[in-house]
């Protein structure tokens, strides 16, 4: 058992924090030190840039023997261990980027004890000469940076990471720290569990923002949404980010803006060439009063701390992308409003990103067999811009499945080196693809579960919304901001609080809320899972109507062509309209086809051709 220490003075954690050149903790800092120190395994949440690394740099000071700190981002391992080398701490990084010299001497020099501090990559821990080493090693702390990638259900899933639990039982147990800035209850849940530390403290700190305040209207279709934009942007003066749920929608919308209003208006989508996006966020990040419309692609790494406001269009997926989102707003501390436009239908939409988000048991067998086509005896490099190519998926699909083939090690990431990775080819076989498949699905039904809490909160207009929001996060902070809500505003006037909760669930769908157009209820009933004929019996429509909705929904984004139209199918009309030519009309297409096949479906097939451009 590695020796633990009991509670540090607190003279000698002044000095210690002295020697990093800080004259003070931040929130949850100091806390999450006593509980390492004193022993107990801890998982710390605090928000990025909100100071998770000083916490195990300090406490491997305070600790006798080495701090081992896994973490996925190598390119940030480097400035850490410059600035702790800079203050004389005797610290290091192993990972590939080095020469296999100078990956022995830093391992051997770790089997000595040379280090305060090792760094490394979670893939290192496959390493049996490093795991040796390990076991030389006294590692007194574990510290697991960016935690959340040992679990499933985040978007930075690292299968290495699941390696941890079992390194640390055969390390004797180390004390435990878990950081990360990824909060949801069940993602810190899979943390404690994968980590096997049931009992850690936890410290949840720094997410309150009290200079934000936080609105929801109820703007029930597109009129009252457009009305409620010029409204924030007649009354908030700064500039702002306006999220919109699609592509399209942003292209509308930003259009509509520059025609309309007098300050400059940006537009940025992950459709956009490289460097347009770069030249749209420059502008926006330097130009006074500006506004940028944006689907989420836009905010990572966008430095504007003078952001007043941030208005959602439409509800994001979670309230966890929601908070970071609108936390863009007021950075340098001062008044900011975050606004969401809540339309019940615009949940479709979000369930439309779960279907598709996930990829299909055909999809992950056309990702294993692009990477077999490529392997020379049993293993593959190749770039993942090569995969994207190959395999034409869309990059979360491209990511979720290679996690997922790692996960049944039908993959194994032997070996990455820059841009290419080196892939050993185990078997995909039918029981692998069976537990691929049920990830997949408990993966969809945890996104509708968070789907479900951003709808209540949407929803919810008796409660603080700032309460509301730390509540989520499990933070025990109290709420000081004022004002800090639609709620205490009403409140504070002495107004009635409005019903937006649209009331008959049925499994975490709505039933038809009014101010629905019919091509939203159309949508609902496609992701539903009724079929063409199903929707036209219910609705009391026409095949012809309902096929029409159809291709509008795939022209705008909001249906996959596969909920109308068979593989089998969908070929046969591609290969029709390739035959005819320019001037043929469609019913010499249609003539050319199976009397099976329906008008309709060409022109889903047609809306779907024009979508891809
Ligand atoms: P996180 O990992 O939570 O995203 P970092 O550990 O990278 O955040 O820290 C972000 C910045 O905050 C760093 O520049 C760090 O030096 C600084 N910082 C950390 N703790 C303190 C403190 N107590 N006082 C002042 N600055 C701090
Ligand atoms: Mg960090």
């Amino acid at each position: 058992m590695p020796e633990r220490r009991g509670l540090v003075e607190e003279r000698e954690l002044a000095a210690l924090l002295g020697r990093f050149g800080l004259a003070g903790f931040r929130a949850g800092q100091r806390e999450a030190i006593m509980h390492v120190l004193a022993g107990r395994d801890t998982l710390v949440v605090m928000p990025t840039g909100s100071g998770k690394s000083l916490i195990y740099q300090l406490c491997a000071l305070a600790m006798p023997g080495t701090t081992m700190v896994i973490s996925p981002l190598i390119a940030l391992m480097k400035d850490q261990v410059d600035r702790l080398q800079r203050l004389g701490i005797p610290a290091t990084f192993i990972n590939s980027a080095l020469s296999a010299q100078e990956q022995q001497r830093r391992i051997e020099a770790l089997a000595r004890g040379d280090w305060r501090l090792v760094y490394v990559a979670p893939e290192r821990l496959r390493s049996a000469t490093f795991v040796e080493a390990l076991k030389q090693a006294r590692i007194s702390l574990l510290a697991v940076d960016e935690a959340h990638c040992i679990s499933h259900w985040g978007h930075d899933f690292r299968p290495d990471y699941l390696r941890i639990g079992e390194i640390r039982r055969m390390l004797g147990n180390p004390v435990t720290l878990a950081l990360t800035a990824t909060a949801t209850a069940d993602v810190q849940q899979d943390i404690l569990t994968q980590l096997q530390i049931p009992d850690a403290a936890r410290v949840i700190t720094g997410f309150a923002r009290p200079n934000l305040v936080f609105h929801v209207q109820f703007t029930p279709d597109l009129p009252a949404k457009q009305r409620a934009v010029h409204k924030v942007l007649d009354v908030v003066r700064g500039a702002g980010i306006i999220y919109v749920g699609t592509r399209h929608e942003a292209e509308v919308l930003a259009a509509e803006l520059e025609a309309t209003r007098r300050v400059p208006i940006f537009l940025y989508h992950g459709g956009m060439e490289r460097s347009r996006r770069t030249l749209a966020q420059e502008a926006f990040i330097h130009q006074p009063d500006a506004i940028m419309v944006a689907t989420n692609a836009f905010g990572m790494g966008v430095d504007r701390p003078d952001v007043r406001f941030v208005l959602h269009y439409h509800i994001p997926g979670s309230l966890e992308a929601y908070y970071q989102e609108a936390g863009r707003a007021g950075r340098d501390g001062k008044p900011a409003q975050c606004v969401l436009l809540y339309a019940p239908q615009d949940r479709a939409l979000q369930e439309w990103f779960i279907q598709n988000d996930a990829p299909s048991r055909h999809e992950i067998a056309r990702l294993f067999e692009a990477i077999a086509a490529r392997a020379k005896d049993g293993l593959a490099r190749l770039t993942l811009d090569e995969l994207f190519r190959a395999t034409r998926l869309s990059e979360v699909k491209l990511r979720v499945g290679l996690a997922q083939l790692e996960r049944v090690e039908a993959l194994t990431r032997v070996y990455e080196d820059g841009q290419v990775v080196h892939f050993a080819l185990g078997a995909l076989t039918e029981a692998a693809q069976e537990s691929i498949q049920a990830q997949v699905e408990a993966w969809r039904h945890y996104k509708r579960v968070q789907l479900d809490q951003m709808v209540k909160y949407a929803e919810t207009t008796t409660r603080c919304r700032q309460e509301m929001l730390l509540e989520y996060f499990g933070s025990r902070e109290p709420v000081n901001a004022q004002p800090c809500c639609d709620f205490h505003v009403r409140q504070a006037r002495g107004e009635p609080h409005p019903s937006f909760a649209v009331q008959e669930p049925m499994h975490g769908r709505r039933a038809i809320p009014q101010g629905q157009t019919s091509l939203d209820v159309t949508a609902q009933l496609f992701l539903a899972g009724l079929t063409v004929h199903e929707i036209a019996a219910k609705r009391g429509l026409s095949l012809t109507t309902v096929y029409s909705q159809a291709a509008q929904l795939i022209a705008l984004g909001r249906l996959a062509l596969r909920c109308v139209v068979s593989e089998a199918v969908e070929a046969q009309i591609r290969q029709a309209l390739a035959a005819a030519g320019a001037y043929e009309s469609l019913a010499q297409v249609k003539a050319s086809l199976p009397a099976s096949v329906d008008y309709g479906q060409i022109r889903c097939v047609l809306a779907q051709i024009k979508r891809e451009g």
